[in-house]
């Protein structure tokens, strides 16, 4: 039985190689080609920024996590492991259920001038751009089909399971009101030779704030700005994003930005990862509402779609 994929970011990519895994052929149908989505704009570092709904989620992120500590190991990837710096953070709540992720609190000479407190953990940076290629080069060598279209209407699909990975394009696509953007900026400069931490400040006095050292551009934020939706740079943002980091890391007041852009995270107050039934043996799986957490929860909503997908109709033998 094939599976229909809508929508190729990291969601929908991720989903389409776990269905593959259990034996599922798959058409992935996306409007975009992977460097267009909001996924491409993305940081990414590993951190369960908005964990809703808990327990699940931090299951998602955890499983995530595991996923990324094989993948960091083939350059190709763009996969890295991380020296994570929660900024300004006592352990928060997710940290403490993950026995296995082992965490530390950052010495005082660790700790930029306005910040009395942080922590440091092990996590992975992604660079979009090589991780999304990867993995649609993945796909497809697995026999996957690519489809560049725009759907109107999931129920139109001559499929009997289609996936709903549309991100925060579902609010329209599927009429849910509960989707809204959180609009975030990045600041890339070029990479520094020097190897640093990454930084995040969520929580703290310059919140917020992070420093995505990627081996192709260094990645600086950021807002997240509910409801927002314009697209276009607000300088004076970009440059209160500037002044942050550069006070978590005085050795960027040398560089000036190499690029500077917008993207909309798809907000909700929790994930939707739940099946509806169409028509008589006929479903939808929705995936989508990550917020600022997709390439963190990926993988794990991934292997929650093949196990629903399972339940629903089985794979060819
Ligand atoms: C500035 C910023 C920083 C971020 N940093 C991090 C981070 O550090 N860590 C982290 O984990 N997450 C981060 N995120 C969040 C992460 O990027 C998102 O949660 C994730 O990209 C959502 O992926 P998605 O696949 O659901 O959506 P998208 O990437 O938007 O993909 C949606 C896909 O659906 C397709 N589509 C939509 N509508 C239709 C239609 N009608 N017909 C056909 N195709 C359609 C699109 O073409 C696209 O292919 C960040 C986001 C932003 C904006």
């Amino acid at each position: 039985m094939e599976v229909a994929v809508v929508g190729c970011g990291v969601i929908g990519l991720t989903s389409a190689l776990k269905l593959q895994e259990l034996g599922y052929p798959v058409t992935l149908i996306s409007k975009e080609t992977p460097s267009l989505t909001t996924s491409h704009k993305a940081g990414a570092v590993w951190l369960p920024f908005e964990p809703t709904p808990p327990p699940k989620v931090i299951r998602w992120a955890w499983e995530s996590y595991q996923n990324f500590t094989k993948l960091c190991h083939n350059p190709k990837t763009g996969v890295q492991p991380t020296s994570l710096h929660l900024l300004g953070s006592s352990p928060p709540p997710w940290l403490k259920q993950l026995p296995e992720l082992s965490y530390r609190p950052l010495q005082k000479q660790e700790l930029p001038t306005p910040y009395q407190k942080g922590i440091c953990l092990p996590s992975f940076i992604i660079s979009p751009p090589s991780y999304l290629s990867f993995l649609l080069d993945l796909f497809l060598q697995n026999g996957g089909r690519l489809l560049q279209q725009n759907i109107s209407n999931l129920r139109s699909l001559p499929f009997s399971l289609v996936v709903n990975c549309t991100g925060l394009e579902a609010k329209k696509l599927v009429q849910d009101s509960q989707l809204h953007p959180i609009q975030g900026h990045i600041v890339q400069l070029k990479p520094l030779s020097s190897p640093t931490p990454c930084f995040f400040d969520k929580e703290g006095p310059l919140a917020l704030a992070y420093i995505i050292p990627r081996q192709d551009a260094w990645v600086l934020g950021g807002n997240a700005t509910a409801h927002q939706s314009s697209t276009q740079p607000n300088p004076t943002i970009i440059q209160e994003i500037l002044e942050k980091c550069r006070k978590i890391y005085p050795p960027l007041q040398r560089l000036s930005p190499a690029n500077t852009y917008v993207g909309l995270r798809p907000g909700r107050k929790n994930i939707r990862l739940e099946v509806e039934e169409i028509d008589s043996q006929r479903w939808v799986i929705h995936n989508y509402g990550h917020g600022g957490s997709g390439f963190t929860l990926s993988w794990g909503c991934a292997q929650k779609v093949a196990q629903l997908a399972q339940q629903l109709t089985p794979p060819p033998p």
